[in-house]
């Protein structure tokens, strides 16, 4: 089973980590680390202990046949005892780190009531550990990301158009999505036309597209756990001024961020290259959100490209890049592609076309 290996190099570096912060064992709650230390693909309903001589993934008799399918864990079920009743004793003897930034306050104390000490809190345990992804990862990015360019054609070839609603066009990108053996959406696609373009998270609505309108569309596939994201702006017919050169501005500073990309620049001085084109073109005021983000198991994960980055760009990180520029009387666009960072630079994953396109 090609996924054992995986798991195994993941649970000696959870121990690794629990030691480099004072303890020696670790309770994961959060349904992505659940997922990526057991495999496990419901994993909202799963918690995992990882002591330094067992690893177990414990959830509830409704996922008997899945878990034991799926676990490279052993499973332990919570049969009419709570979750954390069975985790208090799987820790038994173990100095544990948790989840500060997910256990709940409630399992918290009673973990600390039943140990009669608190257990270390530790933020963002396992995010040194997941922001650099495997060669088989990556293999999974990249192919969230090919179901997202193919969506992304399926929809222009009919779906985007004048007189679709939003709706319908999130509808057929998820349609084919699930179709063509994707797991589900990254998140609810984002259809913005017309006014809503000022949007940067406007969730498809009930609006009817129209000619002129410049649409964006955010959105991707999700494959064996991993999540894409991409982000177009398509014309329907002539795009008025100053929308029309706010998106050359918007594809340049994109466009000039990739290139810059490469192991060693920081996730601040990133984000600048885009933040000075735009400001440069006298939109630095309407670029009002961060260039990029990882993604992985989730859609939002390390590192960070942004103003207030602490990140420095690995070989084999993946990340968006997506500038993006926004006004109430005027809408706004952003252009979104992922982007492998590799040894000699980058590649970019997203091979959908991105220039200015009218339909
Ligand atoms: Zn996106
Ligand atoms: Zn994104």
């Amino acid at each position: 089973m090609s996924a054992k290996p995986e798991i195994a190099e993941r649970l000696e570096a959870l121990r690794a980590r629990a030691t480099e912060l004072g303890g020696d064992a670790v309770l994961l709650s959060a349904p992505a680390d659940v997922r990526w230390a057991s495999g496990f693909t419901t994993p909202q309903d799963g918690k995992v202990v990882v002591t330094r001589d067992a690893a177990v993934l414990i959830t509830d008799s409704r996922y008997t046949v899945q878990s034991a399918q799926e676990s490279a864990l052993e499973v332990r079920m919570i049969a009419g005892r709570t979750w954390i009743e069975v985790a208090i004793d799987l820790l038994a003897g173990s100095t544990p780190v948790v989840q500060a930034d997910h256990l709940t306050w409630h399992a918290a104390r009673t973990l600390e009531d039943a140990r009669k000490a608190a257990p270390i809190a530790a933020v963002d345990l396992t995010r040194p550990l997941r922001i650099v992804k495997t060669v088989l990862e990556q293999e999974r990015l990249r192919e969230a990301a090919r179901l997202t360019d193919a969506a992304f054609a399926f929809v222009l070839d009919g779906a985007l158009r004048p007189g679709a609603r939003e709706v319908d066009v999130a509808l057929a990108l998820e349609r084919y999505v699930r179709e063509q053996g994707g797991d589900r959406m990254a998140f609810d696609a984002i259809i913005a036309g017309g006014p809503r373009s000022a949007m940067p998270h406007g969730i498809a609505s009930a609006r009817v597209l129209e000619r002129g309108d410049l649409v964006t569309l955010d959105f991707g596939a999700v494959v064996d756990g991993y999540h894409a994201d991409m982000t177009r702006a398509v014309a329907l017919g002539p795009v008025a001024e100053p929308l029309r050169s706010w998106f050359d501005a918007v594809l340049g500073a994109q466009e000039a961020a990739i290139a810059a990309l490469r192991p060693g620049l920081s996730g601040i001085d990133a984000d600048a290259v885009a933040r000075d084109r735009l400001a440069a073109a006298g939109l630095g005021d309407r670029f009002v959100h961060s260039l990029g983000h990882g993604t992985g198991l989730e859609i939002h994960e390390g590192p960070a490209l942004s103003v207030r980055s602490k990140d420095v760009l690995e070989a084999g990180m993946i990340v968006t890049i997506e500038p993006g520029v926004y006004d109430p009387e005027v809408g706004g666009l952003r252009i979104e592609d992922l982007v492998l960072v590799t040894d000699s630079g980058s590649e970019v994953l997203s091979h959908a076309p991105k220039g200015y396109l009218e339909l």
